[in-house]
């Protein structure tokens, strides 16, 4: 044995916070107003981020205190992402779309001393934190402090007044790079939200592969459009590997409607966007009211719910890409990623991989189980859960007195993630469905998922989701609930017919349902729970379009 003689240089975020404002003057972060583009240099950024790990100390914020951020994607939001973690303690991203009995609860899960909250949605916040005691301090960002009415116990700062005059430079601690940075709570779509808490070092390599080619291939010449929210999964690790590539970060705010997203498009070029498919399904229904050319976009990843093959065709005629990607709230959450591989150049067979989930990073390790506990081979047919682990791939779920490894979601050190999925001999990985929303019908499995995609390539249809509901023969029967262009098209006879085609007769549904939106969860996806429970209510007009 021979010692290495490297050095050991902790990863810290801190160090990503010097590193970019040392480095890139000419680019930071920008964030639409409605109207115009807000820039802030990735320098201005070390200041106020600076400013406000000073401040923070001065409200009594120490080594591992959880300071919360109730907050859109936008500048001041990108400060604490770093002055929270780099002056040790830990930023809490909350989500904010829970409902308000989940909100109290993860805040005081999380033992939230502070809160960070933007003005347009302080009164929202003002409800719940007079349910949690423990938090102190809420500091007002984005307008006037009054925005918020303090219940009695907590004080009321003003984010810019709060800073003015705070010190450009802090003293960061020293960290280890396994300490806890950020904390983050699963949206709670299959069960009752459960905390991930991210090191310093897990964001790191995490931000690395996201700017990796293999990753989303970012650099300093990019501009990254990221819809998808700073409280969901660290809007994919965007915020971090901003400040590790120096790329130009563009941020919606509030403004996550289609046409304002198009505005502040047209305004801001950007070259790379991120969010999940319900934001791109009403972007391209809105490119086709009213078109707008988008190919400035070299780019488009999308994941976090099964990307339908149809959405991809569109915006390839848009212009803009789109690479599919999957991973988790647990996952850091970059999982796989969707790249045709080398040597793939017939369109056809390019396409077949675009669909897919993609490859694994080296730094994910991915194995399927099956019913029994035996893996599964990689054949491309055989589908088990997907179990995965890794350095940016949690162990353990947060609980006050310490991580909690549920044998349920943990098996030897593996996550277990909820999903079937297949993976080809060459690594590319299809997600069948979660486990839960599989449909057992007659002793046979049906993918929700593909029976979703299926129905959205009849370009009548602009979203589909398919649940299980009883069926007294079958066990289980596919019920869809979907939204179509125009009322004329809602006619379940005939969007069956198009199905028989397209997929086994065994599979074809019978029961329909169309409304002029499909319920989603607070990060924008089917949510399945409440349609099995709307449907058990009755709350639908079902057709039955058995022939
Ligand atoms: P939650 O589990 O609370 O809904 P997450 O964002 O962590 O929030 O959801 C992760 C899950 O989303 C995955 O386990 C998987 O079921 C689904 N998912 C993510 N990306 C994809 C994708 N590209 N295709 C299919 N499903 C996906």
């Amino acid at each position: 044995m021979i010692a290495s003689t490297m050095q050991p240089g902790e990863l810290t975020i801190a160090r990503l916070v010097e590193y970019s404002r040392r480095t890139f003057p000419e680019t930071g972060v920008t964030t639409w107003t409605g109207s115009e583009l807000r820039p802030i240099s990735f320098p201005e950024l070390g200041d106020r981020t600076a400013q406000l790990a000073h401040a923070l100390a001065k409200l009594g914020i120490g080594r591992g205190d959880r300071v919360a951020t109730f907050m859109w994607n936008n500048n001041e939001h990108q400060v604490a992402y770093g002055a929270v973690p780099s002056m040790g303690a830990v930023l809490h991203t909350l989500n904010l779309r829970l409902s308000p009995e989940q909100a109290v609860y993860i805040i005081k899960h999380a033992d939230d001393k502070v809160i960070i909250v933007d003005a347009s949605i302080a009164p929202m916040l003002a409800q719940y934190v007079k349910a949690t005691p423990n938090v102190k301090h809420v500091i007002v960002a984005n307008g006037p402090a009054s925005a918020f009415e303090a219940p009695e116990g907590i004080t009321v700062h003003s984010f810019d007044e709060l800073i003015a005059g705070e010190p450009t430079v802090y003293d960061w601690p020293e960290i280890d790079e396994r300490d806890a940075a950020v904390m983050c709570y699963t949206s709670g779509t299959t069960g009752d939200p459960k905390g991930v808490v991210y090191s310093h070092r897990s964001i790191w390599l995490h931000s690395m592969q996201v700017c990796s080619a293999s990753g989303m291939g970012l650099g300093n010449k990019d501009s990254v459009l990221a819809i998808v929210p700073m409280f969901h999964v660290m809007s994919w690790g965007l915020p971090y590997a901003a400040m590790m590539a120096g790329l130009t970060l563009v941020m919606p705010d509030r403004f996550l409607q289609p046409e304002p997203l198009l505005a502040m498009m047209a305004a801001a070029r950007p070259t790379f966007a991120a969010a999940v498919p319900t934001i791109w399904q009403g972007v391209a229904a809105q490119l086709k009211a009213a078109p707008q050319d988008i190919s400035h976009l070299r780019e488009v990843v999308v994941g976090g719910a099964a990307v339908p093959p149809s959405m991809i065709k569109q915006f390839d005629e848009f212009g803009a890409p789109i690479t599919h990607a999957w991973g988790m709230t647990e996952t850091s959450p970059l999982g796989s990623v969707s790249r045709p591989p080398f040597g793939v150049e017939d369109p056809d067979q390019e396409f077949a991989y675009r669909v897919t989930q993609g490859r694994f990073p080296a730094a994910v390790q991915a194995r399927l189980i099956d019913d029994d506990g035996n893996e599964v081979a990689w054949d491309g047919e055989s589908a088990g859960e997907l179990e995965v682990r890794g350095p940016w791939i949690t162990g353990a779920y947060y609980s006050p007195d310490g991580p909690v490894s549920d044998p349920a979601k943990f098996h030897d050190g593996w996550l277990r993630t909820g999903d079937v999925a297949s993976i080809s001999p060459d690594g590319f990985m299809t997600i069948v469905d979660r486990t839960k929303d599989l449909i057992k019908t007659g002793g046979e499995w049906i993918s929700s998922v593909e029976l979703e995609n299926t129905i959205m390539s009849n370009p009548v249809v602009t979203e589909a989701a398919v649940v299980a509901v009883p069926d007294e023969k079958w066990d289980e029967r596919p019920f869809v609930l979907a939204v179509v262009a125009d009322e004329a098209q809602a006619d379940a006879a005939k969007l069956r017919e198009h199905l028989a085609g397209l997929v086994p007769r065994w599979q074809l549904p019978e029961r329909w349902a169309f409304v002029t939106e499909v319920p989603k969860t607070s990060v924008g996806k089917f949510d399945k729970k409440r349609i099995r429970a709307e449907y058990a209510d009755a709350a639908y007009d079902v057709v039955d379009a058995r022939d």
